[in-house]
């Protein structure tokens, strides 16, 4: 499972990425909101820290959910409670509090996945470099749907 961390602090990285390593995830770590935005790699999620140099995290986190459907876990380190509504509202699953321990990443990713993997969201307009593989799954349910016989064509016209 990949892990795309945006943080721009190395200190506050260094022990989520060790953490999430010891767990068994790969993490590849960006610093700014332009690089997670130009990131190549699918990633299973990604994990945007509200405060980065270039840009506000939210907007990271709404360009984000508007290219796809990867989950997102916001890291606030503000302790306004309207940065983390907001978050939530612009597309983020789930947001962990700094300062937090690599536990509680985990325990907020794995559920996050879970549900991402089951209830795939719908109707964001093209494929994103992120998230992409999760279209395979969702096409692959519309396939197995058109071969539902109650389903095709003729069958239902002929039942009328
Ligand atoms: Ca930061």
């Amino acid at each position: 499972m990949r892990v795309l961390l945006v943080e721009d602090d190395e200190p506050i990285a260094q022990s989520p990425r060790r953490g999430l390593v010891r767990y068994g995830f790969e993490v590849e770590r960006v610093t700014t909101g332009g690089a997670a935005l130009a990131h190549e790699g699918a990633s299973d999620v990604v994990l945007p820290d509200l405060g980065l140099p270039d840009a506000d995290g939210l907007d990271v986190c709404k360009a984000l959910r508007a290219r796809g459907d990867v989950p997102i876990i916001v890291i606030s380190a503000r302790s306004d409670e309207t940065d983390r509504v907001v978050g939530l509202e612009l597309g983020a699953d789930d947001y962990v509090s700094k300062p937090f321990g690599v536990r509680e990443v985990i325990a907020r990713t794995r559920p996050v996945m879970r549900r991402a993997r089951r209830w795939p969201r719908r109707g964001k307009g093209r494929i994103p470099a992120i998230g992409r593989r999760r279209v395979r799954p969702l096409a692959a349910a519309a396939a197995r749907l058109a071969r539902t016989p109650a389903l095709s064509g003729p069958a239902c016209e002929g039942s009328r």
